[in-house]
């Protein structure tokens, strides 16, 4: 009789699995559902008219999403090979855990971070460290101050979800310069449209660093959640490294 049956992995069952928003109450009433930041006026009409634009459905998508990383190149003065597109943000979240931190590596946030960043770090066997909070923000000194040198990747999200708080491009500026260079930065900007730069700043320093990754996302600004579209840019390296991992055809045709 066999008695064994295939094990995950000690980290994996560490996990707490994500919990989504619920969108109704256990009587079944619909609830208003503010946790998912979901976009209450939808998406553009330009972006719904070209999603049922007919497409072939038994076609695979372009594998390199060559005209949407055109698009955003343009629009942010980035050159495309430093874009790379993910289903949604968060696999490109999950992508630079997997790509630089492993078992025996720290991944690094403040604390009250988006609850992505742990499952994460735990599902590559990384140890997640949350560096204490001041105001319910990310402090720049704690966050320094908790850099070891197993510390592989720092996570935070500017403007923060779920606290609403955010960095000024100085803190960001001053984080970066006290992390060693070879501890990647990410700076999640789902919420960029909300700083006075939109983000701005932080492109630039993907753009000049070795060493940070700006996330961005069309699920909330442009109400595609369901869409499930995300990029990021950074040094070419980076971009080469997510790459590398990144399912083939992790975009769909559909956008
Ligand atoms: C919503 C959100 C994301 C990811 O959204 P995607 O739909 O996967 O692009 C990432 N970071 C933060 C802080 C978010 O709130």
């Amino acid at each position: 009789m066999k008695t064994r049956a295939p094990q995950p992995k000690p980290y994996i069952l560490d996990i707490a699995p994500y919990v989504p928003g619920v969108a109704k109450a256990a009587d079944g009433r619909a609830l208003v559902k503010l946790s998912a930041n979901e976009n209450p006026l939808g998406c553009s009409d330009a972006a719904a008219a070209a999603m049922v634009e007919p497409h072939n459905a038994a076609r695979y998508p372009d594998p390199h999403s060559v005209a949407l990383r055109t698009a955003l190149g343009e629009l942010h003065g980035i050159d495309p090979a430093q874009i790379v597109c993910g289903t949604g943000s968060d696999e490109l979240l999950n992508l630079a855990a997997q790509a630089f931190a492993g078992v025996g590596d720290e991944v690094l946030m403040p604390r009250y971070s988006f609850s992505v960043y742990p499952i994460a770090a735990r599902r590559v066997g990384a140890t997640p460290v949350e560096a204490e909070a001041r105001d319910y923000g990310a402090d720049i000194d704690t966050l320094l101050a908790a850099v070891t040198d197993r510390t592989r990747v720092v996570f935070i999200a500017n403007p923060n979800n779920p606290t609403g708080t955010h960095l000024s491009n100085e803190d960001l500026a001053r984080l970066h310069l006290g992390l060693p260079d070879d501890v990647l930065l990410v700076l999640d900007q789902a919420y960029a449209e909300y700083l006075e730069d939109e983000g701005a700043a932080g492109l630039a320093l993907a753009g000049a660093a070795q060493n940070v990754l700006v996330t961005r996302t069309f699920s909330k600004i442009y109400g595609l959640a369901s869409a499930r579209v995300g990029w990021a840019t950074g040094a070419p390296h980076l971009i080469d490294a997510l790459n590398r991992i990144r399912a083939p055809f992790n975009v769909t045709g559909a956008t």
